[in-house]
């Protein structure tokens, strides 16, 4: 059977809830990984059979008779997790409210910890990688903050609890945040409450795009509305981090960070969240 022709816009604009069966989620997978059809990976020919003896559909192109699976390159890959329960892990990872643990993912979707562990784990990495993928660009205005769990008052003198970031926006012409970004420093590169010049410097050329300047944006107690929306998303980000997760370690703070960041940037765009990290997922170039 060759591949038919397959209504690609119908099937991203249907809702996120109507992929509710593996046969709707197939054809949405391959609606996200090959939008303008078919295209064998091999020699590009763009015609193919379906061999669908599998659990999931293979293609096998009529030209050159490379098999091509609907998960190769995805964050799907080599799982045996049914379709169903990989999109609804990025639902709820695109629910702009608290994202989802581990230990709630398994009970929700019925799955080991170890399975959901995994599969927020690949989803958070492509999310990740997506961020580090845009750097900054325009005016960039930047502070520090810190991160600790539990939460406790700051003091002048470093606590060893306390992960200090840099919390980086590029802001509008009226001065609020379009994009966010929001970097861990090390150790090594603060001091009491001042980062070292290497802090920035690391910054700006890991987050920022070479032509972006980095303008002084006023930071104190008494800041305008429109600063403190930028001012607040570390603390946003802390108050996601301790009540969902109930604090996360040094190990993997700044994925979930960045995770954070995706979901806040895709908001301040006004780009659909679900379908978004559905094709950040699904795209190779994002799933290393
Ligand atoms: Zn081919």
């Amino acid at each position: 059977m060759l591949v038919s022709q397959v209504n690609y816009e119908q099937i991203l604009s249907a809702g996120e809830h109507e992929l509710v069966s593996e046969e709707a989620c197939a054809a949405y997978l391959f609606a996200l990984k090959w939008p303008h059809g078919f295209v064998c990976p091999e020699c590009r020919h763009c015609k193919a059979y379906t061999i669908a003896t599998r659990r999931l559909p293979l293609f096998e192109c009529v030209k050159c008779s490379f098999q091509a699976s609907l998960t190769s390159g995805t964050i799907m890959e080599r799982s045996r997790t049914p379709l169903v329960k990989w999109f609804a892990a990025i639902r709820f990872m695109s629910s702009m409210d608290n994202g989802i643990s581990a230990l709630a993912l398994s009970r929700e979707l019925r799955l080991t910890y170890k399975t959901a562990w995994t599969m927020l784990h690949r989803i958070r990495t492509a999310m990740a990688s997506e961020e580090l993928d845009f750097p900054l660009e325009g005016e960039v205005a930047i502070h520090n903050d810190t991160y600790a769990s539990p939460w406790y008052h700051g003091s002048l003198s470093p606590h060893p609890r306390e992960s200090r970031v840099i919390v980086g926006a590029t802001l509008s012409k009226a001065g609020e945040p379009e994009r966010v970004t929001i970097q861990l420093v090390a150790r090594e590169h603060w001091n009491s409450w001042r980062f070292n010049r290497s802090a920035i410097r690391h910054f700006m050329e890991t987050r920022m795009d070479w032509k972006a300047r980095l303008v002084y944006s006023p930071i104190n107690f008494y800041a305008s509305p429109r600063h403190k929306k930028r001012l607040s998303v570390m603390k946003d980000a802390a108050r996601w981090l301790n009540n969902t997760f109930h604090g996360i370690g040094k190990k993997y703070l700044q994925s979930y960070l960045l995770e954070f960041c995706c979901r806040v940037n895709l908001s301040l765009a006004g780009r659909p969240a679900f379908h978004t990290i559905s094709q950040i997922c699904t795209d190779s170039r994002t799933v290393a």
